[in-house]
Protein backbone atom coordinates (compact mmCIF):
# COMPACT_ATOMS: atom_id res chain seq x y z
CA UNK A 1 0.00 0.00 0.00
CA UNK A 2 2.31 2.35 1.30
CA UNK A 3 4.11 1.75 -2.07
CA UNK A 4 1.57 2.05 -4.15
CA UNK A 5 1.32 5.68 -3.05
CA UNK A 6 4.66 6.63 -3.19
CA UNK A 7 5.06 5.23 -6.80
CA UNK A 8 1.25 7.60 -7.37
CA UNK A 9 3.64 10.72 -5.72
CA UNK A 10 6.21 10.10 -7.93
CA UNK A 11 4.03 9.92 -11.09
CA UNK A 12 2.54 13.00 -9.86
CA UNK A 13 5.91 14.58 -9.53
CA UNK A 14 7.15 13.85 -12.67
CA UNK A 15 3.90 15.19 -14.31
CA UNK A 16 4.26 18.30 -12.30
CA UNK A 17 8.12 18.65 -13.04
CA UNK A 18 7.30 18.02 -16.81
CA UNK A 19 4.83 20.74 -16.68
CA UNK A 20 7.11 23.14 -15.51
CA UNK A 21 10.10 22.51 -17.69
CA UNK A 22 7.20 22.71 -20.33
CA UNK A 23 6.01 25.88 -18.93
CA UNK A 24 9.48 27.59 -18.60
CA UNK A 25 10.03 26.40 -22.21
CA UNK A 26 7.31 28.31 -24.04
CA UNK A 27 7.43 31.09 -21.65
CA UNK A 28 11.29 31.15 -23.09
CA UNK A 29 10.41 31.13 -27.00
CA UNK A 30 7.78 33.69 -26.17
CA UNK A 31 9.89 36.27 -24.77
CA UNK A 32 12.34 35.97 -26.98
CA UNK A 33 11.24 38.97 -28.43
CA UNK A 34 8.54 41.80 -28.62
CA UNK A 35 6.73 43.57 -31.19
CA UNK A 36 8.58 47.35 -32.10
CA UNK A 37 4.94 48.35 -32.11
CA UNK A 38 2.82 46.48 -30.01
CA UNK A 39 4.84 45.07 -27.63
CA UNK A 40 3.29 41.53 -28.01
CA UNK A 41 5.74 38.57 -28.49
CA UNK A 42 6.48 37.65 -31.76
CA UNK A 43 4.59 34.70 -32.70
CA UNK A 44 7.66 32.38 -34.56
CA UNK A 45 4.86 31.60 -37.60
CA UNK A 46 4.16 35.85 -38.46
CA UNK A 47 6.83 37.98 -37.42
CA UNK A 48 8.18 40.44 -40.34
CA UNK A 49 11.57 42.87 -40.43
CA UNK A 50 9.41 46.59 -41.68
CA UNK A 51 10.61 49.68 -42.82
CA UNK A 52 8.68 52.32 -41.86
CA UNK A 53 9.91 55.96 -42.18
CA UNK A 54 13.15 55.13 -42.98
CA UNK A 55 13.64 53.06 -39.51
CA UNK A 56 13.68 48.76 -39.32
CA UNK A 57 11.27 46.86 -36.77
CA UNK A 58 11.18 43.82 -35.73
CA UNK A 59 6.65 43.46 -35.75
CA UNK A 60 4.12 40.39 -34.73
CA UNK A 61 2.48 40.57 -37.78
CA UNK A 62 2.28 42.20 -41.07
CA UNK A 63 -0.65 43.45 -40.28
CA UNK A 64 0.45 45.32 -37.33
CA UNK A 65 3.11 46.94 -39.29
CA UNK A 66 0.50 47.93 -42.13
CA UNK A 67 -1.47 49.61 -38.59
CA UNK A 68 1.18 51.65 -38.06
CA UNK A 69 1.84 52.83 -40.98
CA UNK A 70 -2.03 53.82 -41.37
CA UNK A 71 -1.97 55.43 -37.82
CA UNK A 72 1.60 57.28 -38.87
CA UNK A 73 0.68 58.18 -42.27
CA UNK A 74 3.79 56.45 -43.40
CA UNK A 75 5.07 54.27 -46.16
CA UNK A 76 5.48 50.55 -44.79
CA UNK A 77 8.13 49.00 -46.67
CA UNK A 78 8.81 44.92 -45.67
CA UNK A 79 12.20 43.70 -45.23
CA UNK A 80 11.82 39.93 -44.23
CA UNK A 81 8.62 38.06 -43.63
CA UNK A 82 7.70 34.49 -42.15
CA UNK A 83 6.48 31.27 -43.94
CA UNK A 84 3.01 30.60 -41.59
CA UNK A 85 3.92 27.25 -42.59
CA UNK A 86 7.12 26.85 -41.99
CA UNK A 87 8.69 29.25 -39.67
CA UNK A 88 11.01 30.10 -42.51
CA UNK A 89 11.78 33.89 -43.38
CA UNK A 90 10.85 34.97 -46.82
CA UNK A 91 11.86 37.52 -49.50
CA UNK A 92 8.33 39.60 -48.80
CA UNK A 93 7.94 40.24 -52.70
CA UNK A 94 8.10 36.39 -53.56
CA UNK A 95 5.44 35.75 -50.58
CA UNK A 96 1.56 35.36 -51.22
CA UNK A 97 -0.03 37.08 -48.29
CA UNK A 98 -3.81 36.01 -46.09
CA UNK A 99 -5.20 39.27 -45.32
CA UNK A 100 -8.60 38.95 -43.24
CA UNK A 101 -8.56 35.04 -41.67
CA UNK A 102 -10.55 33.91 -38.54
CA UNK A 103 -6.57 33.25 -37.24
CA UNK A 104 -4.81 35.95 -34.54
CA UNK A 105 -1.53 34.91 -34.24
CA UNK A 106 -1.00 37.26 -31.30
CA UNK A 107 -3.93 36.99 -28.57
CA UNK A 108 -1.59 37.09 -25.86
CA UNK A 109 -0.72 40.33 -23.77
CA UNK A 110 -4.25 42.05 -24.96
CA UNK A 111 -3.53 44.45 -21.64
CA UNK A 112 -0.81 46.10 -23.30
CA UNK A 113 -2.85 47.94 -25.71
CA UNK A 114 -2.99 50.87 -23.60
CA UNK A 115 -2.08 53.39 -26.55
CA UNK A 116 -5.91 53.26 -27.75
CA UNK A 117 -9.05 54.78 -26.26
CA UNK A 118 -10.62 52.66 -24.07
CA UNK A 119 -13.74 52.06 -26.02
CA UNK A 120 -11.96 51.18 -28.94
CA UNK A 121 -9.99 48.97 -27.06
CA UNK A 122 -12.93 46.07 -26.75
CA UNK A 123 -13.03 46.44 -30.55
CA UNK A 124 -9.96 47.53 -32.34
CA UNK A 125 -6.87 45.29 -32.31
CA UNK A 126 -4.39 46.55 -34.55
CA UNK A 127 -3.42 42.70 -35.01
CA UNK A 128 -6.40 41.77 -36.04
CA UNK A 129 -7.21 39.98 -38.51
CA UNK A 130 -3.55 39.14 -38.85
CA UNK A 131 -1.76 39.08 -42.09
CA UNK A 132 0.04 35.84 -42.83
CA UNK A 133 2.56 35.31 -45.45
CA UNK A 134 3.41 32.07 -47.50
CA UNK A 135 6.15 30.63 -50.18
CA UNK A 136 3.32 30.03 -52.58
CA UNK A 137 -0.11 31.28 -53.20
CA UNK A 138 -1.51 27.34 -53.16
CA UNK A 139 -0.04 27.32 -49.56
CA UNK A 140 -2.04 30.82 -49.19
CA UNK A 141 -5.42 29.76 -50.99
CA UNK A 142 -4.98 26.09 -48.44
CA UNK A 143 -5.00 28.44 -45.59
CA UNK A 144 -7.55 30.80 -46.46
CA UNK A 145 -10.02 27.58 -47.71
CA UNK A 146 -9.60 26.44 -44.07
CA UNK A 147 -8.98 29.50 -42.12
CA UNK A 148 -10.87 32.29 -44.22
CA UNK A 149 -9.12 35.59 -45.74
CA UNK A 150 -8.00 36.74 -48.91
CA UNK A 151 -5.15 36.00 -50.58
CA UNK A 152 -3.08 38.94 -51.93
CA UNK A 153 0.25 39.31 -52.91
CA UNK A 154 2.69 41.89 -51.82
CA UNK A 155 1.93 45.29 -53.11
CA UNK A 156 -2.42 44.38 -53.36
CA UNK A 157 -1.63 43.68 -49.24
CA UNK A 158 -0.25 47.40 -48.70
CA UNK A 159 -2.13 49.06 -50.89
CA UNK A 160 -4.00 50.36 -48.19
CA UNK A 161 -1.40 51.92 -46.59
CA UNK A 162 1.03 52.57 -49.28
CA UNK A 163 -1.49 53.03 -52.50
CA UNK A 164 -2.67 56.99 -51.81
CA UNK A 165 -5.22 55.94 -49.19
CA UNK A 166 -3.59 57.04 -46.60
CA UNK A 167 -3.97 61.16 -46.17
CA UNK A 168 -1.66 62.89 -45.42
ZN1 LIG B 1 2.64 44.08 -33.16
Amino acid sequence: MARKISYAALGLLVIVGGLLVLGELSLRQRSEEACGFCARHINRQAGVIAEIDGKRHHVCCAHCAVTEGIQEHKPVKLIEVTDYNSGRKLDPSHAWYVDGSRIVACTHDMTRMNDMKRIENTTFDRCSPGTFAFSTHDDADVFAVKNGGVVRSLGEMLAGVNGGEVKQ
